[in-house]
């Protein structure tokens, strides 16, 4: 269905308008997914901004896609519509059957049918895209593309602009204090799309960032340390910046007689510096980083069971603090009495409650599951108060089937609370049998096997502070032939 050229261009006043609006990338990039899919009338849109080494699509912002669409994995750049990146406008009038699509299944069960991508270019190259999705199957007007690439237009400038803020805060603080000391002069800054690293480590290293979910910049800035007249005698380059965290990591790979150079910078860098969070990552503390991630010379010797992260602690700190803030409002001047079963939950619960401004509960279940097929559940350790006349918010680690949650609703309202909600933090949606009312949802989850943030597999992983995928053959290897 074409839109006139008038709808399209009150949408890119709209667009423009959000760009300007002041608002981190994120929320500015989710605004213009929704004003762009609404004005070509689609049913989702997709803000990509391509990694530092070129290698992933990362979202930036989205409307109108669940959770498993988005998180099926970061994306593949060079096998991800590749044409999009060389600067091409790519079509799919059936992502289900298009062998160009990464993910057909996800599309198919998620109802996405076409799909228009166009690149988000900056200074002639690639440096994002975004698509476009509807649920029939459609084919786009010449007006619709037009103005998609002029929406592409606006996030161009945009990313551009973000990434300058970005260099303009990380320098800040120190530029400051080095004012104050009256040696001002402008600080050197490296490109954050860097293209090669400097030492093959650092490239592994940056694997297991990617690994993490954790954002990374490569030598993101550099820090006097002294200066001769107005001139800078010497500086200091770390490695990384983890903008999530605020560290900058320095590695070490060489000879440990060149640690204590690197020791003395970094002593004086924290005395110049002492806002700036930096550390220094030994040849030995690296290596043991990546046998656990099974890179690097120890890497072979442990099997390590998680497939890929899901979700970074940073991501399920923010979603947790998220929840916790509608839970406080809706329940506002209420006491709320927290039921949580072990021992899954327990991460999620501690950290949930942290975050409620309401004044709280806690109590909780065991259970175990019998029967055959392991689905008949059975309390093995009950309340330890009684919930009669009381609000009561069951915290849950992940809705599977339902059953188990089912049968805990059915015992818990038989105790006639005031009010009975759920809050769970996963929701594996894909694999409900019994339709139960989910209140609070931290994040949908693809059918896969879980582990980590109090998840265990066989006891084991509940420590990890991610939640990540177990390795599917770990469990495939368990069913009978
Ligand atoms: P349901 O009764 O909804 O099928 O199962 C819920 C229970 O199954 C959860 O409380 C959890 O113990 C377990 N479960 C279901 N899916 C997963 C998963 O992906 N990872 C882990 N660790 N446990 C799961």
């Amino acid at each position: 269905m074409a839109r006139s050229r008038g709808s399209h261009y009150s949408a890119l006043r709209r667009v423009a308008r959000v760009a300007n609006s002041g608002f981190g990338l994120r929320k500015t990039c989710n605004a213009i997914a929704k004003s762009t899919a609404r004005a070509m009338q689609a049913n989702g849109c997709r803000i990509l901004s391509l990694n530092a080494r070129r290698e992933y699509l990362i979202t930036v912002g989205t409307y109108g896609l669940s959770d498993v669409y988005l998180k099926k994995g970061a994306l593949d750049a060079r096998k991800s519509l590749p044409d999009i990146l060389e600067g091409k406008e790519v079509f799919i009038e059936d992502a289900t059957k298009d062998e160009r699509v990464q993910h057909p299944q996800v599309a198919l069960a998620q109802g996405v049918a076409s799909i228009l991508g166009v690149p988000i270019l900056g200074k002639g190259e690639a440096i994002g895209e975004i698509r476009i999705y509807t649920r029939e199957p459609r084919r786009f007007s010449e007006a619709d593309r037009s103005f998609l690439l002029s929406v592409a237009n606006v996030c161009a400038v945009m990313f551009e602009r973000a990434e300058l803020q970005q260099l303009l805060e990380l320098g800040y603080r120190a530029s400051e204090r080095r004012r104050k000391a009256s040696r001002a002069s402008p600080l050197p800054v490296t490109t954050l799309r860097p293209t090669v690293f400097a030492h093959p480590s650092e490239e592994d290293f940056a694997k297991v960032l990617d690994f993490y979910c954790i954002e990374w910049l490569y030598e993101p800035r550099s820090f006097p340390l002294k200066w001769e007249g107005d001139k800078i005698a010497e500086m200091f380059t770390p490695d990384f910046y983890l903008p999530e965290l605020d560290i900058y990591v320095e590695l070490t790979t060489l000879k440990q007689s060149l640690i204590t150079e690197k020791n003395r910078k970094l002593r004086q860098l924290r005395e110049l510096y002492p806002d700036v969070n930096v550390r220094l990552l030994t040849k030995t503390d690296f290596t043991k980083l990546l046998a656990k991630y099974g890179y690097g010379p120890l890497g072979e010797a442990k099997v390590e069971g998680v497939d890929r992260v899901l979700y970074s602690h940073a991501q399920i700190q923010r979603r947790v603090k998220a929840l916790a803030g509608r839970i406080s409002r809706d329940y506002a001047g209420e006491r709320l009495v927290l039921i949580g079963v072990l021992k899954g939950v327990l991460c999620f619960m501690a950290d949930l409650m942290q975050h409620l401004s309401l004044p709280v509960t806690v109590d909780f279940m065991a259970i175990s599951h019998y029967g055959g097929d392991g689905q008949v559940v059975k309390i093995t350790r009950d309340l330890d108060s009684t919930i009669t006349g009381q609000h009561v918010l069951m915290v849950e680690d992940i809705v599977d089937t339902g059953m188990t949650l089912n049968y805990l609703l059915g015992h818990l309202s038989a105790h006639t609370p005031a009010s009975l909600r759920v809050c769970t933090l996963l929701d594996k949606r894909a694999r409900r049998l019994i339709n139960v009312p989910l209140d609070y949802v931290g994040f949908e989850v693809p059918d896969e096997f879980v582990v980590g943030y109090g998840l265990d597999y066989k006891g084991e992983y509940r420590n990890l502070p991610f939640i990540g995928i177990l390795r599917p053959e770990l469990i495939k290897d368990e069913e009978p032939a």
